[in-house]
């Protein structure tokens, strides 16, 4: 079979050998005769799975012991309403910077549980667009919490700096960053990030919660939302979702072999620059994000005759290039190169968009 490249923004491809091990183990998973799917979360087997999978990830991301980390359901959309039920219990009001569509959504459900101011730090210049240094951004000084989207699976805009906000706890929204380069997580009260993207596949939400910020929910918050319960339960409050942990635990694994994130970081810098490269000395192709803010996971990229769509995505597709259809609200294209992406699969890419240009170019 010829090799397929998967683009997709998520759930988007996971690493090869990572599915290898799954499909190996996939009937009889380390001699217990089950699928993992088929253990009980709370017996020891699973137990043990899970507890690793914490320490793995706690070793890649360096998390220091002050933090929880918690297994969730209910993916970013399901974190939206669960922060500000977790959160907004002070002066009821929260900063949100809003860069592109994720952040957007974030707002208009966090509105249901308080005050929400909206700050606009993105700018448009000469059909670029970029972000205003987060020292510009204006914040409150008596909200509960700051909230930000470090990179806008959308529209390809990441912020590279991490905003100080002083006593005030910041959380970020990390469903399509987190992984794919080293953060410092002591400068954050709060990340998270839906699994589909970076961790493995979608039905896990990950939630990496200073101590300190448990305790505060809304009376109302649902038990499976409520951190300080799901911390007192080691996220087994009910039933996790188990097989997307195990899968969770052998990508963190595949990421530790790798050499950690400063190495994963690198890989991405590469695959990013080469595709970035090819767009800009292009005249066919338009990327519309300024340079300090262009995001390493995913590359939006117009044709300049868009009449052509359709026919560029046909043609990748049949060169085994997929899932390259921007998203409906900004239409275009765009590749979703995360951490499992090879860079064979950005050149593959870069080749087919050279050839289709040459074939189109006057
Ligand atoms: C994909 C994504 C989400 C939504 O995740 P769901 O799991 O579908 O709810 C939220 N925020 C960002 C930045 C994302 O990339």
């Amino acid at each position: 079979m010829k090799e397929i490249f998967n683009f997709c923004a998520g759930p988007a491809m996971l690493p090869k050998p990572v599915m290898q091990q799954a499909q190996t183990e996939f009937l009889n998973w380390n001699n217990t005769g089950c699928s993992v799917m088929e253990l009980s979360h709370r017996g020891p087997e699973f137990m043990a799975l899970a507890a690793k999978a914490e320490q793995d990830l706690r070793d890649i991301m360096a998390i220091p012991d002050n933090y929880k980390v918690l297994f969730c359901h209910g993916g970013g959309r399901g974190q939206f309403a669960a922060v500000p039920q977790n959160l907004l219990t002070g002066s009821g009001k929260a900063d949100y910077v809003v860069t592109g569509s994720w952040s957007q959504s974030a707002v208009s459900e966090a509105k249901k549980y308080g005050d929400i101011r909206v700050i606009e730090p993105v700018r448009e210049v000469n059909g670029k667009k970029q972000v205003l240094p987060a020292c510009e951004w204006q914040l409150s000084s008596d909200a509960d919490y700051v909230h930000y989207c470090p990179n806008e699976t959308v529209d390809g805009i990441e912020i590279f700096e991490v905003p100080e906000t002083g006593d005030i706890p910041l959380v970020a929204d990390m469903s399509s960053t987190i992984l794919s380069r080293p953060i410092d997580v002591s400068k954050f009260a709060l990340i998270y990030a839906g699994a589909q993207k970076n961790i493995g596949p979608s039905g896990l939400t990950l939630v990496i919660v200073r101590e300190d910020l448990l305790g505060r929910a809304m009376n109302s918050v649902p038990g499976i939302f409520n951190y300080q319960i799901l911390a007192e339960n080691d996220s087994m409050f009910n039933t996790p979702p188990t097989y997307a942990w195990y899968l969770a635990s052998l990508v963190f694994n595949w990421l530790k072999q790798l050499g950690g994130l400063a190495k994963m970081a690198q890989l991405n810098r590469e695959k990013a620059d080469c595709l970035y490269q090819f767009i800009e000395q292009s005249s066919f192709y338009e990327n519309r994000v300024a340079k300090q803010n262009r995001s390493t996971m995913n590359v939006p990229f117009y044709l300049q005759d868009e009449s052509l769509n359709d026919e560029f995505l046909r043609k990748a597709k049949e060169a085994g290039l997929l899932a390259l259809k921007g998203h409906r609200s900004v239409g275009g294209m765009r590749a979703s190169i995360y951490n499992a992406m090879p860079l064979a699969g950005v050149k593959a890419l870069v080749t087919f968009m050279q050839q289709f240009a040459e074939q189109h170019q006057q």
